[in-house]
């Protein structure tokens, strides 16, 4: 493809930090840089203890542990979403129970999901689904502990509190396509310090202080590198910049798209969004995205909903029609924080052109 879906910006501090933490050898996983990038999202996001780790999934599973879920249990995640939520709650033997998302903003719909807890249920897994913010007021009144899954939400904000800064626990991912990026990587973000000393344990075998190699947890080794931080910590450095780059992108496609029958994404009133990837719904979705990707550009289909997929679909305990809808017409453009215009109108031109000639 001549155009990518995504591209990742490393024109910070991000070459000199890497090398630094090479000439100094702190390689593995501790050092400054780690310290740094922690610090730097602690901030960003509200929170007390941040933890980094390898990847947004590998947070998400520390979580759900760290709240004490259990072979069997049961955890409320959103049908329109990445596998990833899904994918942690499985590994552990948990059941991923599947939750409509709403018509208003994509997000999970929290009067479907009170209707979905049973005594089993331990967690809710809340997705920013495309940077946009659910509804946490509603979510946090259903008394399940919540868990903020922000990986697709750096910089956005839902009344005036940021991304990563509600549920008991939020995590984020900061892999080569997210706004903020360390090439692989994730973050798990609370409040309490006591969860925060089980999520960094676990994390790192089960290891405890108090008696060294003697283990009475199973734990797991999701790390992150101190080479990988001082990329993160670079990339915090421009944090406002990248993400106010990436909104100025979205603003270019609502306009160069404005007079053609693309819908974007809806939005609510409550949540400030941050483009992650630009979405929109296309009539005709499919025959139009495959004349704008014979033009080399890489936009897609949007993912399928989790109860489509025959692995997740033990999980369904009712239709998840918007969300199936959402996954049959949604399609995402090229987005990364500082696209040319001329490769901007080009990929507009292409959606016009295509919308234009299928509308037979
Ligand atoms: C990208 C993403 C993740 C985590 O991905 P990793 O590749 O494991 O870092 C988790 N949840 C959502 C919603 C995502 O979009």
């Amino acid at each position: 493809m001549r155009i990518p879906l995504s591209a990742v910006d490393l024109g910070g501090n991000e070459a000199t930090y890497v090398a630094d933490a090479v000439a100094t050898r702190w390689i593995s996983g501790t050092g400054e840089y780690l310290r740094r990038f922690e610090q730097a999202l602690a901030r960003h996001t509200s929170r007390e203890h941040v933890i980094a780790v390898n990847s947004g999934t590998s947070a998400l599973e520390l979580a759900l542990l760290a709240l004490g879920v259990q072979p069997g249990d049961e955890v409320i995640v959103p049908a329109l979403t990445f596998v990833a939520p899904a994918a942690a709650v499985a590994a552990l033997g948990a059941i991923p129970v599947l939750c409509d998302v709403t018509e208003r903003d994509w997000t999970i719909n929290p009067e479907v999901a009170e209707r979905l807890i049973t005594p089993r249920t331990k967690a809710l897994i809340a997705v920013d689904v495309l940077g946009h913010l659910c509804d946490f007021d509603a979510l946090q009144a259903l008394g399940v502990p919540l868990i903020e899954d922000a990986a697709e939400a750096h910089g956005a904000q839902y009344a005036g509190q940021p991304a990563g800064s509600f549920g008991t626990i939020s995590t984020f991912s900061f892999h080569g396509n997210k706004t903020i990026t360390t090439g692989e990587g994730g973050s798990v973000g609370c409040d309490s310090a006591e969860l925060a000393t089980a999520v960094r344990t676990l994390a790192n075998h089960a290891m405890i202080r108090e008696r060294p190699y003697w283990h009475e947890r199973v734990g797991r080794s999701y790390k992150m590198t101190n080479v990988t931080a001082a990329i993160g910590a670079a990339q915090c450095e421009r944090w406002e910049e990248l993400i106010a780059a990436r909104k100025r992108v979205a603003r270019r496609y609502d306009t160069l798209l404005e007079s053609t029958a693309a819908v974007p994404q809806p939005t609510s009133g409550q949540s400030t969004a941050v483009c992650w990837l630009y979405t929109l719904v296309l009539p005709r979705r499919d025959e139009v995205l495959a004349r704008v990707r014979d033009a080399g550009i890489d936009a897609r289909a949007i993912w399928p909903a989790l109860s489509q997929l025959p692995l997740y679909r033990g999980g369904l305990r009712g239709p998840c029609p918007v969300a199936e809808d959402v996954a049959r017409t949604a399609a995402w453009l090229p987005t990364w924080a500082f696209m040319p215009e001329g490769v901007l109108t080009e990929v507009a031109d292409a959606v016009t052109s295509a919308l234009n000639e299928t509308d037979a």
